[in-house]
């Protein structure tokens, strides 16, 4: 079990069953607070296979060093990082995935995770992956047609993936919400509660360079559907978008770069995998470049 000091008390974690317990009767000095970001989400690669319109991950070529990789990832657990996720791009082009999800398991505390489209996963990677993975995330925007339609792939064949990946691990459905996808949101409920998941996280789109993001009728429909929404399968949902939602906020204290950063695929550490301003992992490690970041936003 893991144990992380904070603003909101002390916090214990326990990644093979997802126990978190918080000890908030105690008040920890600043000056004893963990020093890194709770969550960190890691993009290991740019690359992917799909080409899904709205995807915001950069386009040019970058995949991090297996090797630097594993270091910075020691460096997070020491420093009280509590779970790190593996994204991109798609994590299971990069070739060092399951090296470096083994690696990390057993060499950490920390919980791991991974965001993936789902479709290069089968029965060698699950077995590979088994005891390294603690949850994984499936992006699954629409169904059927829908989803064929966003994501270039088959809907069926998804469905084959999502009782694979289910078979070894516990995991996630993830749902891009916009104008397309906000009338199917029961369908991927249903589609959730089908195949086993433990979650539905809801990700209205965000304005990028490419897309203008959900518009304000998308988030109302949302809104109303989550109000309405009496389905088995909990939801969960982004925190920039969570403002008007009827949501829990466990610890209220720990913001900003305390509760989560991104490292991108050219090893810079941004506030989040949307903010263009960042700071470069250099040889004094992943915990300076945190700092600096959280210098500049000061400034
Ligand atoms: S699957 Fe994800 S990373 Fe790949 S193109 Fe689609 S949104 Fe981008």
């Amino acid at each position: 079990m893991k144990c992380r000091l904070g603003p909101d008390g002390i916090h214990l974690f326990d990644r093979a069953t997802g126990l978190n317990v918080l000890i908030d009767e105690v008040r920890v000095p600043e000056g004893q607070w963990s020093v890194a970001p709770r969550q960190v989400s890691i993009a290991v690669t740019n690359a992917c296979d799909l080409t899904c319109a709205y995807c915001y991950a950069p386009k040019h070529r970058a995949h991090l060093d297996p090797k630097r990789l594993c270091e910075w990832i020691v460096e997070l657990d020491d420093a009280g990082t509590l779970g790190i996720g593996f994204g991109g791009g798609e994590p299971t082009v990069y070739r060092h995935i399951t090296d470096v999800c083994i690696y990390a398991a057993e060499h950490t505390g920390l919980a791991i995770t991974m965001t993936t489209h789902g479709h290069k996963w089968n029965a060698d990677l699950v077995s590979r992956l088994k005891d390294a993975l603690n949850f994984v995330r499936i992006s699954v925007d629409g169904t059927g047609a829908t989803y064929e339609r966003l994501r270039g792939r088959s809907f069926a064949e998804l469905r084959v993936r999502l009782d694979l990946i289910a078979e070894g691990f516990p995991f996630g459905l993830n749902c891009v919400v916009n104008a397309e996808t906000v009338g199917q949101l029961t369908a991927v409920a249903d589609l959730a509660a089908e195949h086993g998941a433990a979650e539905l996280l809801l990700l209205p789109e965000r304005p990028t360079a490419i897309g203008r993001g959900a518009p304000r009728d998308v988030l109302d429909q949302l809104e109303t559907w989550v109000l309405s929404y009496s389905g088995s399968v909990p939801l969960t949902i982004s925190e920039d978008a969570a403002i008007s939602m009827p949501t829990a906020v466990a610890l209220p204290n720990e913001t900003g770069l305390r509760s989560y950063a991104h490292l991108d695929a050219s090893g810079i550490v941004h506030a989040s995998s949307y903010s263009e301003a960042g700071q470069k992992v250099g040889e004094d490690g992943v915990l300076a470049a945190f700092g600096r970041l959280a210098m500049t936003e000061v400034a």
